[in-house]
């Protein structure tokens, strides 16, 4: 038991935990591992399996390996090897000395394969994959013997040294673990372990000709690290008697349990490593870390801190059952990270210029302004005011509808942290018609924001000085998809949502955001969550990318159809 049991939701792996402690199984120990194929950078189903290992190794005072299931060089590299460690890292977690690549065992997987062979567990097979896979039957159909099945020991060892010798083409010969033809589990028909494949792997270089295959290596490689609960997703549950199988037939260390829990899905993106590929190869976006990505290096990006994503991963909980989690699920993890952490500062997106006409030309105040109004230990700063300041051209109506309670012509508002404001005119471009520039009258009196005379106004709006204020790109993100369930549709990439960026040129911003570095997170007051790009802010170019807007308008609109 431990000390945070009664404060988190269980689940049943929690609960097959606690009873392999109860029976003293693994001498009570708990040790987990996370085993991404280096073939891609990570999304966040990844981001859920990552907390799950280190979170329970942590919570059972157990540990957590990372380890790179590297046995298809062909799509592994050195990048995504880094960019994974650097996710993981990212999000909170720490492996310690336990970095481990299952090419770090080829010699192992090797020695046992020929043990299997010595054993009559395993035979080379000269068969095509394609008659591999005629013999193999349906779900309806036992599968039929291959003829090389009954060739003899000594025979397939000599086969298998010279496969390993490079003695043949590739695809010419496999090893195949020599299970039950007629199992109605498809996956214990002989599978393949072993095939020839000439490709220089990131690590061993061309020391090798032959690779070992995924469910054969993994289970061993998790049996070497002393591996107690090897956790997966659902779909290796069909692959558990072959897991299972291999380890029961070699002298390994030890017996590890698999045990399966459901992927996570979000709607309105898709979260499977080989369409996020495309996405990126076929320059649909801008690289594996664009914004409006589930990677988590676009999370990142994006501005999602690692605690809220831990956060989210916690709250959806682990099921046997598939289930589609609403992206606003998410969202709303962040911002609740967010409204406690980050400060509130100013900036107009869209800017109307407003000319104050009684106030002294050539004065500048400095005002103060708190940075969060729950949390006075985060400190105030002082924003600038003077003649002449942008405001939000949404929040201006020449005819406004009753309900809108911020400024059109004859109507008082209150500048946030400054003074009440009335709009006396609007300047058009005589030609265009277009809105040019409002011209409005302060009153003094109301410094800081309430009339001495007791008068209200219903609306607060945000600002900054034009002198002095920060000109900025901001970059606007919404649903990268138009549909909830992309993954689901043959022509998932024509189903894009064309407006899922938008980028602002000349955004304003209060003068002190000059300071902001790269992955800073602030609240535009009434705006939403904002975060210093991380790569495309430069030292008088600030880029900030939209985390999350302050509330769920999405999920309103969509509502509303
Ligand atoms: P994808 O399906 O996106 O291509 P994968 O399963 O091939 O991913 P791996 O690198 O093999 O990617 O995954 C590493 C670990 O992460 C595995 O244990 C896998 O079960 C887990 N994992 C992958 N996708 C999800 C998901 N959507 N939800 C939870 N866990 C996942
Ligand atoms: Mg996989």
């Amino acid at each position: 038991m431990t000390d945070n049991d009664n404060l988190r939701p269980s689940h049943f792996i929690r609960n097959i935990i606690n009873e392999d402690l109860r029976q003293n199984k693994n001498d009570g120990r708990v040790h987990t591992r996370f085993p991404p194929e280096p073939n891609g950078y990570l999304h966040v189903g990844h981001a859920k399996s990552i907390c799950l290992n280190f979170t329970l190794a942590a919570e059972y005072r157990g540990q957590c390996n990372l380890r790179y299931d590297d046995t298809n060089p062909e799509k592994e590299s050195q990048e995504y090897i880094d960019a994974i460690q650097d996710d993981v890292r990212w999000l909170g977690f720490d492996w310690e000395d336990r970095l481990y690549f299952a090419s770090d065992y080829f010699d192992r997987l090797y020695e046992y394969a020929e043990i299997l062979i010595r054993d009559g567990k395993a035979y080379v097979d000269e068969l095509s994959a394609d008659q591999i896979r005629e013999y193999r039957g349906t779900l309806t159909l036992p599968g039929r013997e291959s003829p090389g099945r009954n060739r003899p020991a000594a025979e397939n060892l000599d086969l298998f040294r010279r496969m390993r010798a490079g003695e043949f083409k590739d695809g010419a010969y496999v090893l195949r673990a020599r299970i039950d033809m007629t199992s109605p589990n498809i996956n214990m028909r002989d599978p393949v372990i072993y095939r020839i494949k000439r490709f220089h792997h990131h690590r061993t270089g061309d020391k090798w000709c032959i690779y070992p295959m995924y469910d054969y290596t993994h289970c061993i490689s998790d049996a070497l690290e002393g591996i107690t609960h090897s956790i997966c997703t659902l779909e290796f549950e069909d692959h558990r008697p072959l897991y299972d199988w291999c380890l029961d037939q070699l002298p390994v260390p030890c017996h590890p349990q698999q045990i399966e829990f459901a992927r996570l899905n979000l709607n309105y993106t898709v979260t499977s490593k080989r369409k996020l590929n495309e996405l990126v190869n076929e320059r649909l976006v801008s690289g594996w870390d664009d914004p409006r990505l589930p990677t988590i290096t676009g999370m990142r990006r994006r501005g999602y801190s690692p605690a809220a994503i831990r956060d989210f991963c916690e709250r959806i909980g682990v099921t046997k059952n598939e289930t589609v989690i609403d992206m606003s699920v998410l969202e709303n993890c962040v911002r609740e990270d967010l409204d406690r952490d980050c400060r509130r500062v100013l900036a107009v997106l869209r800017p109307l210029r407003v000319v104050i006409t009684n106030y002294p030309e050539g004065q500048t105040e400095q005002l103060d302004a708190p940075y969060h109004p729950g949390r006075p230990e985060l400190g105030s700063r002082k924003v600038p005011f003077s003649k002449v300041i942008y405001i939000e051209r949404d929040d201006f109506m020449e005819d406004p509808p009753k309900k809108f309670f911020r400024l059109a012509p004859g109507r008082e508002v209150r500048l946030r942290y400054a003074y009440f404001i009335r709009c006396d005119e609007a300047l058009k471009d005589q030609a265009t018609g277009e809105l040019i520039e409002l011209r409005c009258t302060y009153d003094p009196a109301t410094r800081g924001g309430n009339a001495p005379d007791g008068r209200k106004v219903k609306g607060t709006i945000h600002w900054v000085a034009a002198d002095h204020a920060l000109a900025a790109e901001v970059r606007l993100y919404d649903r990268l998809f138009t549909v909830p369930d992309p993954g689901r549709e043959e022509n998932w990439r024509s189903l894009l949502n064309p407006k899922s960026v938008e980028v602002i040129k000349n955004a304003r911003l209060e003068p002190g955001l000059a300071s902001a570095r790269a992955e800073d997170r602030f609240q535009f007051e009434r705006l939403g969550y904002f975060c210093v790009d991380r790569r495309d802010a430069a030292v008088n170019r600030p880029v900030f990318n939209r985390t999350v807007t302050l509330k769920d308008s999405w999920g309103k609109e969509s509502r509303r159809d």
